[in-house]
């Protein structure tokens, strides 16, 4: 099913996601955003959080700003509830994803509707370039039934959250950064080959038992991201008996100057100083 004619995208790193948390305390496994790997441009972090704990990720993440990027999150188990000072909210269940153009600024909470039980997701933080900061705020709440599953020969399955396919189209919609970010699970031995613009950023973050990336394949196990080089299309192959399961992501590098200090992302460190000018005094 692999297209000989395209050129393979190679692993240029594996890295291993580090446990820490954020939030009022929230255990998580930080995979981009840490000093291993600070970015993979334009995405600036990349969090799991993964426990049956109550008390590992009850107190949540009260109230706190974002400006100059995006925020996607993407559950698997569990429940999250979000709200903003604008007075838009929303329960995110499994299956579903929440595409959060934050640009000039929104306060938000993102809290646990739950007090045991598993709960495992992932956020996403995607920059904006420099000329879309300052835009007002968006929200994309894409229930499960709407994203697109794709069944590929040999077995793998694949949720399509954002971009284009195998003849599908994901819900999120108006990004500019042009993402693509599928859900790909992939029984042992199945594969699935996903074509990718040639200059397109691209990481495989493997969240259930091991992938091989590339080709030939490298063995990426589970909890760690394979940061890809260049090429047209990205191999994967679900490893050992289990198979694996595999967040993959690409978008456009914005290769513009990055500001960055907490919840707010922005090009230069004057514009960090204004954000939290702003923010202090309810501007947001
Ligand atoms: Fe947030």
């Amino acid at each position: 099913m692999l297209d000989d004619t395209k050129t393979i995208r190679p692993v240029a790193r594996i890295v291993r996601g580090q446990p820490t948390n954020d939030g009022a305390g929230v255990k998580l496994t930080r995979i981009i955003g840490n000093q291993d790997l600070p970015d993979v441009d334009p995405f600036l972090l990349l969090d799991e959080i993964r426990s049956e704990e109550g008390a590992d990720y009850v107190a949540g993440f009260p109230d706190h700003p974002h400006r100059g990027f995006e925020t996607v999150t993407y559950v698997l188990a569990g429940r999250m509830r979000h709200a903003d000072n604008s007075g838009n909210s929303g329960l995110l269940t499994p299956g579903s994803v929440q595409w959060m153009t934050a640009g000039r600024g929104i306060v938000h909470s993102e809290m646990p509707e739950q007090e045991d039980g598993l709960m495992w997701g992932f956020q996403l933080w995607v920059n904006l370039p420099a000329k879309d900061k300052m835009i007002a705020p968006r929200y994309q709440d894409i229930a499960p039934e709407r994203v697109p599953k794709a069944a590929l020969a040999g077995g793998a399955r694949v949720r399509v959250l954002a971009g284009s396919f195998a003849g599908l189209v994901g819900p999120v919609e108006g990004i500019v950064t042009e993402p693509l970010l599928l859900d790909v699970k992939l029984p042992a031995g199945g594969e699935a080959s996903v074509p990718v613009p040639a200059g397109h950023a691209v990481f495989a973050y493997v969240f259930e038992g091991e992938a091989a990336v590339g080709r030939p394949g490298r063995l990426v196990p589970r909890g760690h991201a394979a940061v890809l080089g260049a090429g047209e299309e990205v191999a994967l192959q679900g490893g050992s008996a289990a198979g694996g399961r595999v967040l993959l992501a690409a978008a456009r590098p914005l290769k513009e100057p990055v500001a960055r200090y907490g919840p707010f992302v922005m090009s230069t460190e004057a514009e960090i100083r204004t954000a939290i000018a702003d923010f202090r005094a309810g501007r947001f």
